[in-house]
């Protein structure tokens, strides 16, 4: 199996290095407009592959993407100063351009995974300009959100991560939306069970945890600029469950046919993932003012990616 990765920033790099840690496929390529870079983000991560795996590691152009069944996109470029989000975007979707038909030319039965920012709008971007089925363009989305959003609800209730079943859905970014209501540990609703271990769901500590999951990056920001280590493992995570065919559930974001009312928006909810791309998509219950953060979540994506031009 092979995987290529187009950008080898801080993303795309750290992507490559849990893809060689986990050993999960036999070839990583990197791509960049920065040849040098490329080369020596490869050359780095090979030499940790030999305390880990059996991943080779390789860099250059597109040509090198031949035969590869999930390409990564993690290129992209930073806001100018007096730059809008908006116009940042319209540099991004140049990018982007570029890229997806580079990529297709070579590499024209690739599974595409979006990890530009803000990427349930570079996922709507790939999927438009690929052509592409919806279902083979996905977006890592809310898969970081949502891992954080459990790893803080493990920690109160004293069980492992894995245990807590829950989602974070709509937009990778502010207007997210923590599925408290559809949350569970084990098979109990999380609100009882934290009733029974003694750890009460009280409004402070939905706000704590809320406010974690939703600042989680800003902070990381605030100390290092920028946030790569968690991205690149949950990356890695999804190409995992694409090439084993695991038929996983994931929080990514595709282009969606209706969410809430909203059509044609890319966002993220449950997911069932696998060789195919995504299969099945699960719609958790909610309660009245989730479905209406959901909706606000979708009406503003969908309102972004309407004001660009492609
Ligand atoms: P991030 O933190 O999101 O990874 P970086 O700036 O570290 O951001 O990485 C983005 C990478 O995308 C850079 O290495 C840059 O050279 C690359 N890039 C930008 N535009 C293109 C392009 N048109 N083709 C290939 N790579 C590109």
């Amino acid at each position: 199996m092979k995987v290529g990765i187009v950008g080898a920033g801080m993303v795309g790099s750290a992507a490559g290095y849990a893809l060689a840690l986990l050993g999960t496929v036999r070839e990583v390529v990197l791509v960049d407009r920065d040849a040098a870079l490329a080369l020596a983000q490869a050359q780095d991560i090979a030499h940790a592959v030999p305390f880990a795996s059996a991943t080779q590691m390789g860099a250059g152009g597109y040509d090198r993407l031949q035969g590869a069944d999930v390409v990564i996109l993690a290129a992209g470029v930073s806001q100018k100063p007096g730059e809008t989000r908006l116009e940042l975007l319209g540099r991004n979707a140049e990018v982007f351009r570029a890229i997806v038909g580079e990529v297709l030319r070579v590499a024209p039965d690739a599974i595409l995974l979006v990890a530009t920012n803000p990427v349930d709008i570079m996922t709507d971007v790939a999927t438009r300009l690929s052509g592409l089925p919806p279902t083979r363009v996905i977006g890592s989305g809310t898969i970081l959100d949502t891992a954080r959003f459990r790893s803080l609800l493990g920690a109160h209730l004293g069980i492992a991560p894995q245990s807590v079943h829950a989602y974070v859905l709509g937009e990778h970014g502010d207007s997210e939306v923590l599925a408290w209501s559809a949350a569970r540990a084990g098979s109990v609703p999380i609100r009882a069970f934290a009733a029974q271990v003694g750890a009460a769901l009280t409004d402070d500590v939905v706000a704590r945890i809320d406010h974690g999951v939703r600042t989680a990056a800003y902070t990381i920001i605030e100390g290092k600029g920028a946030t790569w280590y968690g991205i690149g493992a949950g990356l890695a995570r999804i190409v995992r469950a694409i090439l084993r065919d695991e038929q996983a559930v994931l929080s990514v974001s595709i282009l969606t046919p209706e969410v809430e009312g909203v059509s044609d928006v890319a966002l993220s909810v449950p997911r069932v993932v696998g060789r195919a791309g995504v299969t099945a998509a699960l719609f958790p219950e909610l309660d009245r003012a989730e479905h209406d953060a959901l909706r606000r979540s979708a009406e503003l994506l969908k309102a972004t990616a309407d004001a660009l031009t492609l």
